[in-house]
């Protein structure tokens, strides 16, 4: 359920965002999620196509799903690092992926070792791009 109440809120903010440029046609919308989001992206891409028939602007727009690597910053140096690459085993990776929280379990800054960081990247859905016709 959680995918097509994302769905819905991406369609509602491309169709926001083509009304802004006086856009009559949506053709496509680039939708961006990051790594730490657990959503099911073939639920997630399926909800789109089924949902932008609710909204003639975008009744034929496409939508290409990029994925965004997470990425963590360090709170004590500062330093920004990615989730691929660092060691960890297979189960850990699984339980990071959907519980992002966890992460100050298993992981530590690279660099410093200090197990104080933010998720810079990875988290949330937003639209990077847009295109359609006048
Ligand atoms: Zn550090």
């Amino acid at each position: 359920m959680h995918e097509w109440a994302l769905a819905e809120s991406v369609i509602k903010a491309a169709v926001e965002h083509s009304a802004a440029e006086k856009l009559k046609k949506l053709k496509e919308a680039g939708v961006v999620f990051g790594e730490l989001q657990a959503i099911d992206g073939e639920i997630f891409k399926f909800a789109l196509e089924e949902l932008r028939a609710q909204f003639p602007v975008a009744k034929l727009c496409k939508f290409k799903i990029i994925k965004q690597p997470a990425v963590f910053r360090c709170k004590a140096c500062a330093h920004e690092f990615p989730l691929k690459g660092l060691k960890k085993t297979k189960d850990e990776a699984e339980f990071i992926h959907f519980v992002p929280e966890m992460a100050h379990t298993f992981l530590k800054c690279p660099k410093c070792k200090s197990p104080d960081f933010e998720i810079a990247k990875g988290r949330g859905v937003s639209i990077s791009y847009i295109k359609g016709e006048k």
